[in-house]
């Protein structure tokens, strides 16, 4: 399997001024492709910089790819640092020159000599024609392995990753190995506790099996690599029955379905409804709950007497749900009563991890226990 780096250029990136969203598309193209991404750098507006980072990362994989810095400007580095990693000049190639300003002056521009600089590139370097920019794209080779290099602009990059460097890549490597993904997804249950359970599975290398721990919730992340997409599902559906069997109640969703959507629709199908009062946590409740009509928060400023709280619930088809949340010393508190039919059940519960994530974890608390009562009484 063939391995890649990418280097996102741009000295915006390292002031925190934007976000690197091209080396995360280009991650999760690799990812589909079968590419094994080894390291993503961000790199500032600084050839020698660029160039020192080029040659490593082609020491280490067979395929680079750079974003950025390839623009008329003096800032823009990506082409003499490309010249400088390969030890070679940069050319003027009067075929470039002549695209950039056929299309300046169809639009009635005279371009600038600054403009000539994108007609520049190393020696050696290959054009990849650019419809939808003027930033000429390039690749560049060196026994066996290549650089490409991508303007910054994420439509531009995309275009070009999509049209002209995937095929190549696909073509060089022989490439129809597929990446698939899934996500099994837990509430009300530790990450130790997983942890312990599935350690076997976690052992495995394909396909892979990972935890990602969310305040209140496990996701259990399942990635197989195979010749085909059925292949991979159904690597992935062995994985995922053994996780379902182990994890019965705890699960509640795959991928991006969330607590609060399997609520949504455990309630829609049985046309029931969902009473919320609250204290405490206003504003967190997920926006899926208040799109639902048969869902109903009603919040309070004050605490919520808890201890008070009448048995009775004459209508089978409410469930109420009481709780008050408050934070003291970095420790939040969930105190709930959850009524429902004939069952009422009044219960607390600590939480002491990071305080920023306290709201969060009650929340997905208040969630899943009122997930669990509609499991356990509607069966
Ligand atoms: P241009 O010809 O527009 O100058 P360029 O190839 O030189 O293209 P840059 O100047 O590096 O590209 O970036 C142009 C714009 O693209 C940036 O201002 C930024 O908005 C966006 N951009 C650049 N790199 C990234 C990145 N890694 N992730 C997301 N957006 C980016
Ligand atoms: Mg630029």
């Amino acid at each position: 399997m063939p391995s890649a780096e990418l280097i996102a250029i741009g000295t915006e990136l390292l002031l925190g001024e934007i976000q690197d969203t091209n080396s995360r598309f280009l991650a999760r193209q690799l990812r589909d492709l079968g590419v094994d991404l080894f390291r993503t750098t961000n790199i500032g507006d600084n050839a020698a910089r660029i160039a020192s980072a080029v040659n490593e990362a082609l020491s280490r994989v067979n395929i680079v790819i750079t974003t950025g810095g390839l623009g008329p400007t003096v800032d823009d580095p990506t082409r003499d640092a490309i010249a400088q990693a390969f030890n070679t000049p940069a050319v003027f190639h009067p075929d470039i020159w002549k695209v950039i300003e056929d299309r300046f002056l169809r639009r009635g521009v005279t371009p600038t000599e600054n403009n000539k600089r994108q007609a520049f590139l190393p020696v050696g370097a290959k054009v990849i024609s650019n419809p939808v920019g003027t930033a000429p794209a390039f690749s560049i080779s060196r026994e066996g392995r290549t650089v490409f290099c991508l303007p910054g602009v994420p439509k531009e990059m995309e275009y070009l990753f999509l049209e002209s460097v995937l095929p190549q890549i696909k073509a060089e490597y022989h490439l129809h190995s597929v990446i698939k993904v899934r996500v099994v997804r837990l509430a009300g249950i530790g990450e130790s506790v997983v942890d312990q359970s599935i350690a076997e599975l976690e052992r495995m290398s394909n396909p892979t099996v990972g935890l990602l721990a969310h305040p209140g919730l496990v996701d259990i992340r399942i990635t197989a690599k195979s010749v085909n997409d059925s292949s991979a599902d159904t690597m992935i559906t062995t994985v995922e029955k053994q996780l379902l069997s182990l994890f019965p109640t705890d699960f509640y969703g795959f991928d991006g379905q969330t607590l609060a959507s399997n609520i949504v629709s455990i309630i829609e199908s049985r046309q029931l409804k969902i009473t919320i009062f609250e204290s405490g946590l206003s504003d967190k409740w997920p926006v899926e709950l208040s799109s639902s009509p048969l869902i109903s928060v009603k919040s309070s400023e004050v605490p919520i007497n808890l201890v008070d709280i009448p048995k009775n619930n004459s209508d089978s088809s409410i469930l109420q749900f009481f709780c008050d949340f408050s934070e003291n010393l970095g420790e939040g508190c969930l105190e709930y009563v959850v009524q429902f039919r004939s069952f009422q059940h009044h219960a607390s519960m600590l939480y002491n991890g990071p305080q920023a994530q306290s709201p969060a974890w009650a929340i997905n608390r208040a969630l899943d226990v009122i997930r669990r009562t509609l499991n356990e009484h509607l069966n």
